[in-house]
């Protein structure tokens, strides 16, 4: 059994063995340590090599929750991660992979031995993605935070309150981030909590639905709705940097209860939202200046992420941002709407593409599931009826592969299921070989 084998392999010496034994490390005999760890081929490690070696891992560990990653991604490696998971949105994921690496860059220079020579404190650039539901805005700020390696949460903005409020503390958005800094494992008593809170000062949090907190017009200074503004002044104050205490058990802000404290000055925040309705604001500041609003030379009307690409934060404060608070989001990117091609190369591009993961679970089957290209188009056809994006795919996709997951495991000799457009349009058998 695996299980013996593992404990035959570490076995200790005993005394009686006559062979001299000596650790393949540092050269020193059984005599001379506590304990010999036997590995293959007649090689040994003594406890001294292994604390030794532990001692160093923990260093380096430490080392790279100073610095946030140990040897920071350039943007074009990080741009081409990104190409492996998100289609399309180019200029998006050009401009974020420099700004993402810009943000790191500053952490270890801040914090690093050049501060002698500092003349330029550079400061923090959050990032806001405007674009619409389902165009891959989460997708990305999740891809650049596992490619880094750092701690990532996501918080949707229309659920948070102001404290006092009932729902969601702004705090909250933190202990997550927190807490995935420990694996969700986070024990707020255990020795490492300082490592843990480091490791999430350094995070990345993705606020989205940011547009849904908007307040309702510029005009509306009288009445102002509470719920948006309140929490966009509670937002402003960790997206600039303040040390927060965070409830360690989450909920509300209770004296008794341990607090954890983080310092959120160094933690990017990439806020999101669809923005429905700003290009018109942006339209309509450019169309003051421009007399019919075209594409250069072409006579098509721009694309909404044409206009807002030409947004300024005057435009961002009328749509109903506090000023403050778009002050502190100075990198402003637009995503475009998925076009059908786009969305024909996410069903399969990407590494873990829908179809891939299907075709992978019918693989468990020893099936091998094959879709062919007009059922493709239908899948993106009846994804773009729905309106919400990339989003819309799995839905679309679910709902054909229910039968089929259901039906074909009891099939007997079937090694190839073929999903062809009759399947989606008329409800037809997939075909089996
Ligand atoms: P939103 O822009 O609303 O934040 P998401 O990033 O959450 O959209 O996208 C929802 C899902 O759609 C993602 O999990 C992903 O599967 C898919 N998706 C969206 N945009 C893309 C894209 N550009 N490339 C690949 N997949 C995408």
């Amino acid at each position: 059994m695996a299980g013996n084998k593992r404990s035959d392999r570490f076995r200790e010496r005993s005394p009686r063995d006559l062979n001299p034994i000596t650790c393949s490390f540092c050269g020193r005999s059984r005599n001379e340590v506590e304990k010999m760890f036997k590995g293959k081929d007649d090689n040994y490690i003594c406890d001294r090599c292994l604390t030794d070696s532990m001692e160093i891992l923990k260093e380096e560990r430490k080392e790279r929750v100073k610095t946030g990653v140990r040897e920071l991604p350039k943007p074009k490696e990080l741009k081409s991660y990104l190409d492996q998971y998100v289609i399309g949105q180019d200029h998006a994921k050009k401009a974020l992979a420099v700004a993402v690496y810009n943000h790191y860059k500053r952490i270890m220079t801040n914090r690093g031995d050049v501060t002698e020579n500092r003349e330029v404190e550079l400061e923090k650039s959050n990032i806001l993605l405007m674009g619409p539901t389902g165009s891959g805005k989460t997708l990305i700020a999740k891809t650049m935070a596992k490619f880094l390696d750092v701690p990532f949460a996501i918080a949707d903005a229309t659920t948070l309150t102001e404290a006092g409020y009932v729902g969601d503390d702004v705090e909250n958005v933190l202990l997550r981030l927190i807490q995935n800094a420990a694996d969700g494992d986070l024990d707020p008593e255990s020795t490492k909590i300082d490592e843990v809170i480091a490791r999430a000062e350094i995070g990345i949090i993705y606020l989205d639905e940011i547009d849904k907190i908007a307040r309702k017009s510029e005009s509306m200074s009288i009445t102002r709705d509470v719920s948006g503004e309140g929490v966009q002044q509670a937002l402003l104050k960790i997206i600039e940097g303040t040390i927060s205490g965070v409830p360690a058990f989450g909920g509300r802000k209770h004296p008794q209860q341990r607090q954890l404290y983080i310092d959120t000055s160094n933690i990017l925040f990439i806020v999101g939202g669809a923005f429905v309705g700003l290009e018109d604001i942006v339209k309509t500041r450019i169309g003051k200046k421009e007399i019919g609003f075209k594409s250069s030379g072409k006579d098509q009307p721009k694309e909404a992420s044409e206009i807002l690409r030409e947004v300024i934060p005057h435009d961002l404060v009328k749509y109903g941002l506090i000023p403050e608070l778009v002050g502190r989001l100075p990198i402003n990117l637009a995503l475009s709407e998925l076009t059908n091609d786009e969305l024909r190369r996410i069903l399969v591009e990407p590494k873990n593409s829908i179809i891939r993961q299907y075709q992978k679970l019918m693989e468990l089957e020893a099936i091998e599931l094959v879709f062919t290209d007009e059922a493709l188009d239908e899948i993106v056809r009846k994804t773009i009826e729905r309106k919400s994006g990339a989003r819309g795919l799995r839905a679309v996709i679910e709902g054909i592969m229910l039968d089929v997951m259901y039906n074909v495991p009891s099939m007997k000799n079937v090694k190839k299921c073929t999903i062809s457009k009759e399947v989606i349009t008329e409800g037809k058998e997939p075909m089996t070989a």
